[in-house]
């Protein structure tokens, strides 16, 4: 049985792992990174911590396993009849069972100024280009900007308010810039932050994050940008940084192939109750529309269900119908601080924090083996070498 799996991310990777286990299926794992991203660790990297947390390159993944192979290439488009890929290299890709887990995007909702003047943490390159900002600005031009903004409450800014404030300072004291308040600013369009979680556990976010020097400011909606001014609910807020977590959309693959595909308001691609688009068709993760669909968890929860069901189909056996699972979610809010939900279980504080560190683990030990996982997760610790100096300027926009 030929299985191709196209993105290299937590939905299929973990799916190319499971299948691995059984010599009879022959894997072809396509992405167009090298690297397999581990985003929760994103915010932390952008903060100066060890870039290892956040990458791991796919060849180390993949090294001990015979029946896979990986391919570097970005796949275009589908023709489910004759089943096949076509991709940016020109190669075509055969499968007798295909499995899309390709992720989501960022988007900027077409707010004037965003694309050219915001910066993004989620990608090497977007994180390379926002130190180098910092940098230029503290270490070559000697200033500190009036505002340091990020648009988007949900995790990812949440986690990075309440860390970028640390790094900042330490950035001023190395470049011996004068003693100075660092403002920083989280805008979030809805009426409070990490809107998908309990109304408690937002309200003691905001009250932490107030703590900790962070102006929230909710129920705000971002207008425009230029390079120094971001316009929010029709009041300027004079910065230079901006960086924007909030907005994300489906993997442009499936409305180029919106001929293949069924897809929902949101965009996400409508699958059955087998997770099929199409006849050994899958969509999986982020790309599925699914209940709880945009967490790392979700994937990897799909990845399983979708090996077992094509070892399933491979032994002749029935096959299992799907079932969203609610995730635990964990936010942490700075050093030793998260908040935990699952279910009706609440926490938050220093314990919810350790629980943020064993998910971890138990994320990295999902894709790679014991002692690897965890000497990666040794590295969140670690600050990286180029904290302060970026090492290569990063390319235009
Ligand atoms: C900054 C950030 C922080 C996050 N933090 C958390 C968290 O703390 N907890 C949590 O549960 N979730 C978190 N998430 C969400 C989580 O990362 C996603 O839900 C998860 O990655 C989805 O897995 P996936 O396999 O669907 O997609 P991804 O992991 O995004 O993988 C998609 C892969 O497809 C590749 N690809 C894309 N297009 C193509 C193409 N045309 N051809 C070939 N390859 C392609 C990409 O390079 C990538 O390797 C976070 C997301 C972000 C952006």
């Amino acid at each position: 049985m030929k299985v191709t799996i196209v993105g290299g991310g937590f939905g299929g990777v973990k799916t190319a792992l499971e299948l691995a286990k059984n010599k009879y299926t022959e894997i072809t794992l396509i992405s167009d990174k090298p690297d397999f991203q581990y985003y929760p660790a994103l915010y932390g990297t952008a903060t100066g911590h060890s870039k290892r947390q956040a990458w791991v390159a796919l060849g180390e993944i993949f090294g001990n396993a015979k029946n896979v192979t990986v391919i570097i290439d970005t796949v275009l488009s589908i023709d489910p009849s004759s089943k096949q890929l076509k991709a940016a290299s020109g190669n075509t890709y055969d499968y007798d069972h295909c499995v899309l887990a390709l992720g989501a995007v960022t988007t900027y909702f077409g707010i004037e100024g965003l694309d050219t003047y915001a910066h993004g943490i989620k990608s090497a390159e977007e994180i390379n280009r926002l130190k180098h900002h910092l940098y230029e600005q503290m270490g070559e031009r000697h200033i500190i900007d009036k505002n340091y903004v990020i648009v988007g409450g949900g995790p990812t800014g949440v986690e990075l308010a309440a860390t970028l404030g640390t790094y900042l300072e330490r950035l001023r004291v190395y470049y011996k810039l004068p003693a100075h308040k660092i403002h920083i600013t989280l805008v979030e369009a809805s009426p409070r932050v990490l809107v998908r979680m309990h109304e408690k556990t937002s309200r003691n976010v905001e009250k932490r994050l107030k703590k900790i020097g962070v102006k929230v400011e909710t129920g705000k909606v971002v207008q425009s940008a230029n390079a120094d001014t971001l316009m929010v609910s029709g009041r300027p807020i004079k910065s230079q940084t901006v960086i924007w977590t909030s907005g994300v959309a489906n993997n442009p693959f499936f409305k180029n192939n919106a001929e293949h595909f069924e897809l929902s308001k949101n965009g996400k691609v409508v699958v059955n109750e087998y997770m099929q688009a199409g006849k050994d068709l899958y969509v999986i993760g982020d790309n599925a529309f699914t209940q709880y669909s945009g967490l790392a968890q979700v994937a990897l929860h799909d990845a399983h269900f979708i090996a077992h069901n094509l070892e399933q189909q491979r032994l002749r056996k029935p096959l299992k119908k799907y079932k969203a699972v609610m995730p635990p979610v964990v936010v942490p809010v700075g050093e030793n601080w998260a908040v935990f939900e699952w279910r009706k279980l609440r926490i938050k504080g220093w314990p919810a924090s350790l629980l943020r560190r064993a998910a971890d683990v138990m994320g990295y030990r999902d894709i790679l083996p014991l002692g690897y996982a965890l000497n990666i997760w040794q590295t969140q610790e670690i600050v990286q070498n180029d904290y302060f100096t970026p090492s290569a300027p990063p390319a235009e926009k």
